[in-house]
């Protein structure tokens, strides 16, 4: 039993043009809490005739509303206010995101923070933006002229979910876009809560939509709807080949952030304590259903032995739990479908290296989808546990003896999302973290965010960059403006 919060709702509904609605064919789906994988509620499942009904009221905000036309400090503003009351509910806010996706309490918290603080940082960063000219001296003067793209579809996945819908949302709508949100089918609960902060935020009507729905059904209608020129999403790979055939047709603009196998790569003469506090925290965090997750851990050959005793004990004792027990590290996984996917892994794993801590459920988990955290040494790198996404705790560990090879074995993935780099060598680092393929990399450090700075995976890992202005010039067209000073020199064609 877990703690189940006050508020929760019976239902949840679609919120289509400022309005709390069903399915228009009255079709719904039930939600499962993780922790004893009950059905605490059910959500409306969207399908192609809701995802119209948003997109006409989007459609409807962006082209007769105010929205997109509001000068920045106005637009700021409401987006600061939607900050401020992310803030002020970031308690009941952590409460709902972690009984519907078992993350723990503490790191939900943290999460709702972050998801504020990107609206107020889209927010200055909107009050704050110039846009290019150019000057021809003498012939023309040429001007950007930056406009919100239209209706902009936003699909999001089921880790860290509320945070991952504000990293969306707040630069699409600063871009004077409006939007239709679909988010993941396994978390709707603090989705839902989104339409009553706009509410109070008096960001106007029409603006923000939300369908809920499964992805082959309210996502594929979104993705394939010709009145969304761009879809902006997040999840596994596989899905982001899939959405971006399906855009192919009416050549949308797409942003993807897909999976990650990242590597950590921890030197011999890195600080070890502070690798081994850092390499734990990235892959154990989040319960391990983390993109940019250190998910592999490669190790130079004399400090293997230490590194593995230290770093199996350290995570033989981290603590699961309740996942609204403001002392547990990893709480329960999000689903009973990711939880076996998760254990097949560990499964495999115990075939592929050497289980070093966890394996299956931790004791006294009989049921639920508790999974300790687990750990493999000297996984080799064709295994599928050095492969494959498993997105949980789980994680694996291989030797190296050279740069090169630690490079080698670091870039044998499909992915390339992000890379850690543990030592104490400048030039090394640089050397290796300008050759390492990862859209992200961190020197002595897990995954700390600068908001300014580019966000995105290459590979397999994604499509697009976004992060600061970049965010905005997704959602918006840039359009040029030429202005021709004194006489134009045109050749004179049919006038000989
Ligand atoms: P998923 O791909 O199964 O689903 C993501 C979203 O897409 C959901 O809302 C789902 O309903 C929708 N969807 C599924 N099929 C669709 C279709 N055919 N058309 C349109 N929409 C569809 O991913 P998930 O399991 O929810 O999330 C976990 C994955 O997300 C992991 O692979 C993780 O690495 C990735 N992820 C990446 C980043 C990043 O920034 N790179 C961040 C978080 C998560």
């Amino acid at each position: 039993m877990t703690t189940r919060p006050a508020g929760l709702p019976d239902h949840i509904q679609h919120y289509i043009d400022g309005q709390r609605v069903d399915s228009i064919d009255g079709d719904r789906f039930d939600v499962l809490e993780p922790v004893g994988n009950e059905v605490y509620t059910t959500a409306a499942r969207g399908k192609a005739a809701d995802v119209d009904a948003a997109v006409a009221a989007a459609t409807r905000a962006f082209e007769t509303g105010p929205w997109p036309s509001m000068k920045p400090r106005a637009r700021a503003r409401i987006l600061n206010r939607i900050a401020d009351i992310v803030e002020s509910r970031d308690a009941e806010l952590a409460a709902f995101e972690s009984f519907d996706s078992g993350l723990p309490i503490t790191q939900a918290k943290g999460q709702a923070q972050r998801a504020a603080e990107n609206f107020r940082f889209f927010a200055d960063l909107i009050v704050a933006q110039r846009d290019d000219t150019y000057k021809v001296p003498g012939s023309q003067m040429n001007y950007v002229n930056r406009k919100p793209k239209g209706v902009a579809g936003l699909i999001t996945p089921w880790n860290t979910p509320f945070m991952l819908e504000s990293w969306k949302l707040a630069p699409a709508l600063a871009s004077g876009c409006t939007v239709v949100l679909k988010p993941a089918e396994f978390t709707p609960l603090s989705a839902s809560l989104w339409a009553g902060i706009f509410e109070e935020a008096e960001l106007p009507q029409g603006v923000f939509n939300l369908v809920n729905g499964i992805g082959e059904e309210a996502g594929d209608a979104l993705v394939k709807h010709p009145g969304v020129p761009l879809i902006s999403f997040t999840g596994e790979s596989r899905t982001g080949q899939l959405i971006f055939a399906n855009c192919a047709p009416h050549l949308k603009a797409m942003s993807m952030e897909l999976g990650g196998k990242s590597p950590a790569v921890v030197f011999a003469d890195a600080d070890l304590d502070a690798a081994i506090d850092s390499t734990l925290f990235g892959v154990f965090s989040l319960n391990g259903e983390r993109c940019t997750a250190g998910s592999r851990i490669l190790v130079e050959r004399p400090i293997y032995d230490e590194f593995l005793e230290r770093y199996a004990a350290r995570a033989e004792r981290i603590v699961v739990g309740d996942p609204s027990d403001p002392a547990t590290e990893v709480g329960a996984l999000v689903h009973p479908e990711h939880f076996d996917k998760v254990m097949s892994y560990v499964e495999i794993g115990k075939q592929e290296g050497r289980l070093l801590a966890g394996g299956g459920r931790p004791e006294g988990f009989p049921e639920g989808n508790f999974v300790a955290p687990t750990v493999f040494a000297d996984v080799a790198p064709d295994a599928r546990i050095f492969q494959e996404e498993i997105f949980g705790p789980v994680v694996a560990i291989t030797p190296f003896d050279a740069d090169e090879e630690a490079l080698e074995l670091a870039n044998g993935v499909r992915y390339g999302l992000a890379a850690y780099i543990w030592t104490s060598d400048l030039v090394r680092a640089h050397t290796f973290a300008q050759s390492v393929e990862a859209g992200m990399v961190w020197l002595n450090s897990h995954n700390v965010r600068d908001l300014r700075s580019p966000f995105g995976g290459v590979k397999a890992s994604g499509l697009g960059h976004e992060g600061g202005y970049r965010s905005l010039d997704f959602y918006s067209d840039q359009q040029a403006v030429h202005i021709t000073l004194g006489d134009v020199h045109t050749a004179r064609f049919g006038a000989r």
